[in-house]
């Protein structure tokens, strides 16, 4: 009897634990799981990736889509990561693909940019996963993924899942211009083997460290971020505070007042959590890097260029991109104003409330200013161009994509907030990152938050200002 009861009991246990590991993964934001070994140094690195991906795309699924970004870096690349020749190139080497431990058919597409991998018919809601080995060399260049002196940045290193939409995987090529990224959130568990004396930053936290003849090992997790990046450098220092329940690092080589520098971080922080949605994830990294633009945003953790022409300006920017590319996803190669336009904007408002009115006013008349120069210089010029904010980046040059993406959309928020009111205004960005959070967002998710917000229809403002109309006279209607 009393075994009989032990039995029983064993297997209620077993239920309620069945149940409450289903409730867990039915709980889980991402469909995506990622699990990265790194081992190597300098230039070269090895890596072991098993990609677990739930089929919530349909049924039957027969192929995968992996962007293979780092081919970008080759020499011989069609759709080249550079502008300038680099002191050496990079690329990745895929050496085995199989699927649920058997091999598989895999082709490279697309000027070696695109993986594709063949799966068994996948039913809906089934898991599958694909392991991969492959080599990964940097280049040498101070780009997003590359060696430049002692600093190692490992950025879109890996083949990442291509984000499904209207039946079919999107298979989009590299460009210098803007962003050329989008994907679906992932779970990511990645283990990296440095040299002993490596500082290394990442999107993750770190779980465990664990000394090995070859190095420093690291294992990191994170959840429901976009992308995964790791920076390594032993000559990197590091400053650290916090806001909720989130570690700011602010990593840095030089800084007479690195407190100083890491509360822009911090206010920053604080300001879009109130206004915008707190921040979900338990680290966010400041990075300063030898990198050619002034910044760039990645899950969790943002570059910062060392000769950047404003360093507060460009934390709060890459900072405002972890809600608007971060937590809210958006198709930045073709809509780039939904994270570009809103970080630019939120950086004002940042301004706003630091420094006061006058602040904000001066920053949106020098943006204001400069696009407004722009629009006329095309009208004298009578070059017809399309001065539509929602363009896609590969029918723009640097400058139009500027003056588009960034300039002009953020006029359009600035002129929708002074519109709508603040508080209005607030709502609507709070409850667009509330109800679009670890999801891909488009323009009619943000004007259906604006509408509802406002209480009446503001989507022809929206539209005005996002179509080929010029604007120079709007702001002051
Ligand atoms: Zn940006």
């Amino acid at each position: 009897m009393k075994k009989k009861l032990v039995f029983i009991m064993l297997i209620l246990v077993l239920i309620i634990s069945l149940f409450a590991c289903k409730d867990k993964m039915d709980q889980k934001n991402s469909h995506i799981d990622y699990n990265i070994t790194i081992t190597g140094q300098n230039n070269v690195y090895t890596v072991e990736q098993s990609t677990t991906i739930k089929n919530v795309y349909k049924d039957d699924l027969d192929h995968l889509i992996f962007n293979l970004y780092a081919n970008a870096y080759r020499e011989d690349a069609e759709n080249k990561a550079y502008t300038a020749k680099l002191t050496s190139y990079g690329q990745i080497d895929i050496e085995s693909v199989s699927v649920d431990g058997q091999n598989c058919k895999y082709e490279l597409e697309q000027d070696n940019s695109i993986l594709n991998v063949a799966i068994p018919a996948l039913a809906i809601n089934k898991s599958i996963c694909v392991v991969m080995a492959y080599q990964v060399t940097l280049p040498e260049c101070n780009i997003r993924m590359g060696v430049s002196g002692d600093c190692t940045k490992l950025a879109n290193f890996y083949p990442q899942l291509a984000v499904y939409e209207n039946d079919s995987f999107r298979c989009d090529v590299y460009t210098t211009i803007g962003d050329p990224f989008y994907s679906n959130t992932a779970n990511y568990e990645v283990t990296i083997t440095a040299p002993q004396d490596s500082v290394i930053a990442s999107s993750g936290v770190l779980q465990k460290s664990t000394e090995t003849p070859d190095g420093i090992e690291n294992k990191y997790i994170a959840k429901d971020i976009r992308d995964f990046v790791i920076v390594i450098d032993k000559n990197l220092l590091v400053e650290k505070g916090n806001i909720g329940d989130t570690e700011v690092l602010y990593y840095y080589y030089e800084d007479q007042d690195p407190q100083a520098t890491l509360k822009y971080a911090l206010d920053a922080m604080s300001i879009f959590n109130d206004k915008y949605g707190a921040y979900p994830y338990p680290t966010l990294s400041i990075v300063m890097t030898d990198f050619e633009s002034a910044g760039m945003e990645y899950g969790c953790l943002v570059y910062v260029a060392l000769d950047t022409m404003n360093i507060e300006d460009t934390i709060v920017h890459e900072i405002a991109h972890q809600w608007w590319y971060g937590i809210v996803g958006s198709d930045s190669i073709n809509h780039a104003f939904l994270d570009e336009g809103l970080a630019c904007f939120s950086t004002l408002y940042y301004y706003k409330q630091i420094y006061g009115q006058e602040k904000f006013d001066d920053s949106l008349k020098a943006i204001s200013d400069s696009y407004t120069l722009y629009e006329r210089i095309q009208k004298m010029r009578k070059t017809e161009e399309d001065l539509s904010i929602n363009r896609s980046i590969y029918d723009l040059t640097q400058y139009q994509y500027e003056m588009l993406a960034y300039r002009k959309s953020t006029m359009m928020f600035a002129h929708l907030m002074q519109t709508m009111g603040e508080a209005k205004f607030n709502k609507a960005l709070s409850n667009y990152v509330k109800n679009n959070r670890y999801k891909i967002a488009n323009a009619n998710a943000l004007i259906s938050e604006l509408n509802k917000a406002y209480g009446s229809d503001i989507g022809g403002l929206v539209k005005g200002w996002l179509g080929n109309g010029a604007r120079v006279t709007m702001m002051s209607n």
